[in-house]
């Protein structure tokens, strides 16, 4: 094996580098690679953080792993790139310097944008070599999302992997045109993408969850011999939509993220400053809560919550998804 023109020997650890760019300022810009092959042979699995700079639990979720020397499999190689887009990590940013969304340009092209040549690099140099990847990732802006994997219904193996992660939730979502987790199912590599809490802040549960998920999936390979007892009994869902903003106001949640909710049911409500405007929102159907806009101030039409019904109550949901 072979990464970034770096003979891969077994029982052999390697910190080998992604050359990004060269700045202005002299320095270089580079991503870290490290990569641990095990003697005894067994699938190579990357573990990916931050293809958005300011979503931060994915990187620490990654450091624990390291730091708890899992990155050293029994068996197999593991490949960890804790901050893949190290230029809005930075900045605490989404985005690349000139607004470009990383997760959006895969599989990149040599000579585009900055944002596409790491792509392109990523994908010329890392994913022909990996079997499985589990991406990490939070709710954009102010959402919050429950712990979840989110996986293609089709991509049966990745399911497999995603009970196995054991986090609250399982979203079946169909891949978003140009993103990593596309890429590398057309490369024909299953994705666990992990979906925990809000960008530019770490939370502990969202961590551990995180972690204790991915020494699951470990174990299952035998690349380590422990295994975190689950604490949820994971729910699946196979159909959601976003549910929006009815009227523009200040907005007080009062659901708790992750629960289940009966129709009609208050899950917030919207008011203005003046004391006698006052309009509950509520559920349109029976399901689950797995996403929550904690925005102060919203306007009407924007997303507040994300909603799932699973595979036997599908019939319930009368929104159609945007
Ligand atoms: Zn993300």
């Amino acid at each position: 094996m072979k990464i970034l023109n770096t003979e891969i020997v077994k029982g052999k650890s390697y910190e080998l580098v992604i050359n990004v760019a060269k700045l202005h300022t002299r320095n270089s810009m580079s991503v870290p690679v490290l990569v641990h092959r095990a003697k005894k042979d067994g699938p190579v699995i990357l573990l990916n953080g931050a293809v958005h700079g300011d979503e931060l639990n994915g990187i620490e979720i990654i450091r624990r792993l390291i730091n708890g020397g899992f990155h050293k499999p029994d068996c197999g190689t593991i490949i960890c790139i804790p901050v893949l887009n190290v230029f809005g990590y930075l900045n605490i940013s989404r985005n690349f310097p000139d607004g470009r969304d990383l997760n959006r340009v895969f599989p990149g092209t040599k000579n585009g944008s900055l944002a596409s040549q790491l792509a392109y690099q990523f994908t010329t140099h890392i994913a022909p070599h990996v079997d499985y990847m589990i991406d990490f990732h939070t709710g954009g802006a102010d959402r919050v999302n429950a712990p979840q994997i989110r996986c293609a219904p089709s991509d049966k193996k990745a399911l497999e992997l995603a009970e196995i992660f054991a986090s609250p939730f399982i979203i079946h979502s169909k891949t978003i045109g140009k993103t990593l987790r596309e890429m590398m199912n057309k490369m024909g590599k299953p994705v666990l993408l992990f979906e925990g809490g809000k960008s530019c802040i770490f939370e502990e549960d969202i961590i551990r969850n995180g972690v204790a998920g991915t020494i699951r999936v470990l174990n299952h390979f035998g690349m380590t011999k422990d295994r975190p007892e689950p604490k949820y009994k994971t729910v699946t869902l196979s159909k959601s939509s976003w549910l929006r903003a009815p009227f523009s106001g200040m907005f007080h949640v009062t659901v708790k993220n992750g629960s289940r909710v009966n129709k009609k049911q208050e899950l917030g409500f919207i008011t203005d400053p003046y004391g006698d405007f006052n309009k509950k929102v509520r559920a349109p159907h029976d399901g689950y809560i797995f996403c929550v806009n904690n925005a102060p101030i919203v306007y009407k039409g924007d997303a507040l919550f994300n909603m799932g019904v699973a595979a036997h109550e599908e019939s319930l949901m009368t929104r159609q998804d945007d």
